[in-house]
């Protein structure tokens, strides 16, 4: 049997209940966050009950996905697992350059020292998050990260991101964890995934996030499926990009072509959509809202169960 490394240890992949594979649920400032303020999410108390209102509610698992440098604090997801009782699994790797100060330490770092950064995250320890983003914290915390998240911006993955990619790829080839990559749209994702390919990534560990942005063409959502990797639908709720009803009709879509076992629904949630800050949906959207939706539009319960819980947990198992 299969472990992921959750902020709390290793658990059987196989046990995994309801599970959202793309959430942010405690993020530091950065400086995206001086352009949009629900990008940081640092009061405990509040995520606290997010977290808990999303266990109350079925929730049982998320990832979450800011990585090392970009304001996660290792140690408050662990405390935060701890105390609401939601399994989360913490990313290493990288996010859009805007997330990073322009003096932090990583952008000296070159592939290797990436690629070291981001297995060590995965076999040792995380780093705290310090609050000095030009000095790299010397001891690790003994909480390990669970996954890679890397980005593409909507060029692809050229210049400092090609480099980036690379190192994030060939760790969590070599970790074997799953590769989760942020996109614009969607944009050259294909050739990027091809590169992770290249670097030892398999079709089966990799996940393609946010092509959901864009729910009325279907030919770019077919053609990353086409790779055999993860989609990872997460742009429901969020009624600035498109309807609910939008997604439903794309999921229908890709159920009808024969990728419902690569389907992976989450809320990549900010400051705006979490309730306990004052947000307009929560954490337990999909379960109170979005799944209901999927069962009257004629979704299955075994398509259903696919789509929160046995993808996920065959992500990280196999
Ligand atoms: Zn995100």
């Amino acid at each position: 049997m299969a472990d992921l490394w959750t902020v709390l240890g290793p658990i059987p992949a196989e046990t995994l209940g309801h599970s959202q594979i793309h959430e942010h649920v405690f993020v530091r400032h950065t400086p995206m966050a001086d352009k949009n303020p629900a990008l940081q999410l640092d009061d405990f108390d509040r995520s606290l009950a997010e977290l808990k209102d999303y266990r109350a509610g079925g929730g049982a698992f998320l990832a979450d996905a800011q990585p090392v440098a970009a304001g996660r604090d290792a140690l408050a997801l662990e405390r935060l697992s701890r105390e609401s009782g939601v399994a989360v699994a913490a990313s290493t790797g990288y996010h859009l350059l805007g997330f990073y100060r322009p003096d932090c330490w990583v952008h000296a770092l070159d592939e290797e020292g990436l690629y070291r950064l981001y297995r060590s995250e995965l076999e040792e320890g995380m780093l705290p998050w310090s609050g000095d983003d030009a000095r790299r914290p010397e001891t690790p915390t003994a909480v390990r990260a669970g996954l890679v998240k890397a980005a593409i911006p909507a060029e692809g993955a050229v210049g400092r991101y090609e480099t980036l990619l690379r190192a994030a790829a060939r760790a969590a080839a070599d970790c074997g964890v799953p590769l989760m990559m942020h996109t614009e749209k969607g944009a050259h994702a294909p050739e990027a995934v091809r590169l992770c390919f290249k670097m030892g990534v398999p079709p089966e560990k990799m996940v393609v996030c946010h092509v959901d942005r864009q729910a009325a063409d279907f030919a770019p959502h077919d053609a990353v499926a086409a790779l055999g990797v993860y989609l990872d639908y997460d742009t429901i709720g969020r009624f600035k990009y498109h309807s609910d009803e939008e997604e439903v009709a794309l999921i229908r879509h890709m159920a009808d072509r024969g990728w419902g076992d690569r389907l992976l629904l989450a809320l990549d949630t900010t400051a705006q959509r979490l309730a306990a800050y004052g947000g307009e949906i929560g954490l337990r959207y999909l379960l109170d809202t979005f799944y209901p939706r999927l069962a009257e539009a004629g979704f299955s319960a075994g398509e259903l169960s696919l789509f929160s819980t046995g993808n996920c947990r065959r992500l990280f198992a196999g």
